[in-house]
């Protein structure tokens, strides 16, 4: 699917023209010209003979159906991977990558082993959505939730990051909500500032998995640049503008950054009233382990205790390797 293509076919026309298409294509989900039945038969052959509207995707389902990975090829035949989770309180969320591969080096991430190959484009990011939008359409659904927690660093991306959740906004379009949009960032303050001044209701989710410089210098290298001083600030200060709680991510690695010391340095560090924490069980991809199960009850326990409002991520897909840092085109 190429939508410049498309924009070339319509050059010319009326604008008019080209909100209809978009609205048939964003709004509407329309796979094939000739649903476009408001238009002329002339211009509906002239844009089958000029652009097509499929998207190649090659699709797994989880043996339980919950989860759906999409490996979507690009027009320079590089592949990205979505993830569409379908939750049992009706909501359809989906997980979408911003570039091919990440330069930021996570440890422990498949995506960040990689490297980047580049930025994607505000289309390629919308695709992903509409993959799965047409998907959920045929059995009456829709895409409820999108999430920046694909491959890649949001803030990186950040202008066509932005592009994409306000044509996600449109009611004109896509129609979801900013407040089931969630952007998570590894921690780039720049793209956090720039967030902050936007003045849009979506969610931040930081991924701090660990909560002194030492133990996160040695899981993410980001951390060289931006310490947690410099991040803790930029974050508060955030909080300060926004007003919306900010989710802290953080990974259950064995023996890494799930000690009873641990738990207490991170209450330390975060204020309950300003963030609150998602414990997340690390998908292993290479040197880590998951922490054992005693060892999250314990930290969350810990954390509960002191008021914090603690959630547990819910493992999807493990079996087609679609769960977070599980992407990896290659592999
Ligand atoms: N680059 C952004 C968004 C993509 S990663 C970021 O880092 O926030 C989305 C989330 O998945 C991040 O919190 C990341 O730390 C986490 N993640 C990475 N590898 C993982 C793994 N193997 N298992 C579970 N979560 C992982
Ligand atoms: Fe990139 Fe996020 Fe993976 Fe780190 S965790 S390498 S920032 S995708």
């Amino acid at each position: 699917m190429n939508l410049k293509k498309i924009k070339e076919v319509l050059e010319g026309m009326p604008a008019f023209r080209e909100k209809q298409v978009m609205g048939f294509i964003f709004k509407n989900f329309v796979e094939d010209f000739d649903e476009m039945l408001s238009l002329s038969k002339d211009l509906r052959e002239k844009l089958k003979e000029k652009c097509s509207l499929t998207i190649s995707a090659e699709e797994f389902i989880s043996e339980n159906k919950d989860t759906v990975k999409a490996l979507i090829s690009l027009a320079d035949g590089e592949k990205i991977e979505t993830v569409l989770m379908r939750h049992e309180d009706e909501r359809n969320t989906v997980c979408v990558s911003c570039q091919v591969g990440c330069p930021m080096g996570c440890a422990f991430c498949a995506t960040g082993k990689m490297g980047l190959t580049r930025n994607l484009t505000v289309f390629e990011i919308l695709e992903q959505v509409l993959f799965f939008a047409r998907y959920l359409k045929k059995d009456g659904s829709s895409v409820t939730n999108v999430v920046f927690m694909g491959m890649g660093e949001p803030m990186l991306n950040y202008d066509n990051v932005m592009s994409v959740v306000r044509m996600l906004n449109d009611k004109n379009y896509f129609n979801i909500g900013a407040r089931h949009i969630s952007i998570s960032t590894c921690g780039l303050i720049d793209g956090i500032k720039r967030l902050a001044d936007e003045g849009l209701q979506v969610n931040l989710a930081i991924s701090l998995h660990a909560p002194t410089d030492e133990k996160r210098l040695s899981l993410m290298p980001v951390n060289a640049k931006y310490p947690l001083k410099v991040l803790m600030e930029t974050l508060n200060d955030y909080y300060e503008k926004v007003g919306r709680k900010i989710m802290v991510e953080y990974l259950m690695l064995d023996n890494v950054n799930d000690t009873d010391e641990d738990a207490e340095n991170l209450a330390k560090l975060l204020s309950k009233e300003r963030f609150f924490l998602n414990l997340i069980l690390y998908n292993p991809t290479g040197r880590f382990m998951p922490s054992k199960g005693g060892n999250v009850k314990k930290f969350k326990e810990i954390l509960e205790n002191k008021g914090f409002t603690v959630t547990q991520r819910y493992r999807f897909g493990r079996g087609i390797k679609a769960a977070c840092g599980q992407l990896a085109t290659e592999g």
